[in-house]
């Protein structure tokens, strides 16, 4: 080894660099009040090290290495639940999906109400200025996907948070990045709190969507994913682990509002 090569891996480590161990790459975060390294996969595959602060390279680099059938069973996992989101054309007859069923999209001339897109007679209608400006496109067809997703899921709140015996939650149906649902607890303890659905998710059969108002409404009560969550999901659908397997391997081909 050289003296160089020694010199560095005797250094502490620095928040934000890049460390390679073995031909895998890592993203270094280092953190003051962490006490042991930690390794996470991220969504896109890549590799996150969390790592005390102070601590040498080669501290580092033995940890990786005891920990790499993990690191290599975890990418391989990732890399099969990789999106699969093809982009979409802003042209006639392009399909969308709503609630498991497909919509073709109409380009039309001369729309009334050029800047949303409506379902009109079993069509997705969009004005021609609007398919040639895809950010604006791209916009109104999310706003659409946003309403009638809200439209929808608003009357589906009621009967599972009945089932459950939770309080209702707000509602918004927004953008949420690759997430499908997200629960915040009100700021008050009496307040409700809010429920958000992504978009995306309404593409998805109804009963996909049920599967995902019924796991945040769980959250109402149980924060988190430990046994008593899931225990409380269970006794209002008792299929939950089939339908999460579904929304697993459906939801990564879902639009994810790419044009192309
Ligand atoms: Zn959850």
């Amino acid at each position: 080894m050289t003296a160089l090569a020694d010199d560095r891996i005797s250094q502490a480590l620095a928040e934000g660099s890049l460390l390679t161990v073995d031909g895998l790459d890592l993203r270094v975060k280092v953190s003051g009040r962490r006490k042991r390294f930690a390794l996470t996969v991220e969504s896109d595959a890549g590799l996150t090290l969390h790592a005390p602060a102070g601590r040498p390279a080669r501290e580092a680099e033995e940890f990786v290495r005891a920990h790499r059938t993990w690191v290599v069973t975890k990418l391989a996992v990732r890399e099969r639940t990789l999106p699969l989101t093809p982009a979409k054309r802003l042209v006639d007859g392009e399909v969308f999906r709503y609630l498991g069923r497909t919509y073709r999209l109409a380009v039309v001339d001369d729309e009334a109400d050029g800047s949303r897109v409506r379902l009109i007679a079993g069509r997705l209608v969009m004005s021609r200025e609007q398919a040639e400006a895809p950010d604006r496109a791209r916009a109104a067809l999310v706003d659409w996907y946003c309403r009638a997703g809200q439209n929808w899921a608003v009357g589906r709140l009621q009967p599972w948070a009945a089932r459950m015996g939770v309080a209702e939650p707000e509602l918004d149906v927004c953008d949420l990045g690759r997430r499908w649902g997200r629960y915040r607890p009100g700021q008050s303890e009496y307040g409700p709190g809010r429920m958000s659905l992504g978009w995306p998710l309404f593409q998805l059969p109804m009963h996909l969507v049920d599967y995902v108002v019924a796991h945040e409404l769980a959250h109402v009560r149980v924060p988190g994913h430990r046994a008593d969550f899931w225990r409380l999901l269970g006794q209002a659908l008792p299929e939950y682990a089939e339908r999460r397997a579904e929304l697993d391997e459906l939801g990564r081909r879902m639009w994810m509002g790419e044009i192309a």
